[in-house]
């Protein structure tokens, strides 16, 4: 019997993997981050199993709960919001569990920052725009190393995903503006994916007094970059010009061919 840390995703309770709805389904111990898991995908949990909000716990009690349920051959779930791989915390459990031997396994999940993309219906990396897509957070209680700064990363003008920021939207948004400017398209996704998700478009100069307006300080992204007026070229993938692996291109006379990505 082992611990599942599993990417709960970020909100829609059907924007879980298969595999981690499963092993929810099958748990006799499910502890959830109370704070941004959805309560609804409890609804899969067995009637008869023990339910835990993490958000009341200390390490050490969440430790000792997977502990004994494993050593008494039960299988434990582990839900974090979005995927497990960002912001998570998952890495101080797991080096708890390796020091007691106990054994787990990881799922990943959908992490907000796709569901974000799909409400303000995008693709943040769009040819002849950013290649590169920036996921980051402002200093907060959690230091950010200085290279990294808002301001530092702002300079590659790459697409970008701002993570537990929503509270210092002011600061954030003036940091970002020394490579981005002022005028750089923004868009603030609040609750991604829930019933309740609210999309505001606006640009660094004025995204965090419409989201001062309308109130939203927490569980939101920031995204910032070109990328949001939608305009790159065409991509290869798609185009009757080239051909890859497994598509021929419609003209035999060129050999362009496409990396493995295609685009
Ligand atoms: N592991 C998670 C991130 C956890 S950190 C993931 O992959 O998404 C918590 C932060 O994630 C919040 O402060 C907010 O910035 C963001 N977040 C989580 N769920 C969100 C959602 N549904 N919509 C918008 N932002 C969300």
């Amino acid at each position: 019997m082992k611990v599942y840390f599993i990417g709960a995703g970020p909100g829609d309770p059907e924007l879980i993997t298969v595999k981690g709805q499963r092993l929810l389904k099958e748990a006799e111990v499910v502890i959830y981050a109370g704070s941004l898991v959805n309560p609804a995908l409890l609804g899969w949990a067995r009637p008869e199993a023990r339910i835990y909000d993490s958000s009341s716990l200390t390490l050490e009690e969440i430790i000792d709960l997977m502990e004994e349920a494993v050593r008494k051959g039960q299988k434990v779930a582990r839900l974090h919001t979005g995927d497990t791989s960002l912001y998570s915390a998952i890495q101080e459990q797991i080096e708890a569990l390796e020091a007691r031997g106990i054994p787990y396994e990881i799922v990943p999940g959908v992490s907000s920052f796709s569901a974000a993309a799909a409400a303000v219906r995008k693709e943040f990396t769009l040819p002849g725009q950013s290649q590169t897509l920036i996921l980051t957070r402002r200093a907060g209680r959690t230091p950010v190393p200085e290279a990294e700064s808002l301001a530092a990363l702002s300079v590659h003008r790459a697409s970008l995903c701002l993570f537990l920021s929503a509270h210092c939207l002011k600061e954030a948004t003036q940091e970002l503006a020394t490579g981005y400017g002022l005028e750089a398209p923004a868009a603030l996704v609040y609750k991604a994916s829930w019933p309740e998700e609210k999309i505001l478009y606006g640009s660094l100069a004025d995204i965090a007094d419409r989201a001062q307006k309308e109130g939203i300080e927490r569980t939101a992204l920031l995204l910032v970059g070109d990328f949001l007026r939608g305009r790159g070229q065409r991509s290869r993938l798609y185009h009757p010009a080239f051909s890859h692996g497994f598509r021929r291109k419609k003209d035999e006379a060129s050999h362009h061919h496409l990396d493995e990505t295609g685009s």
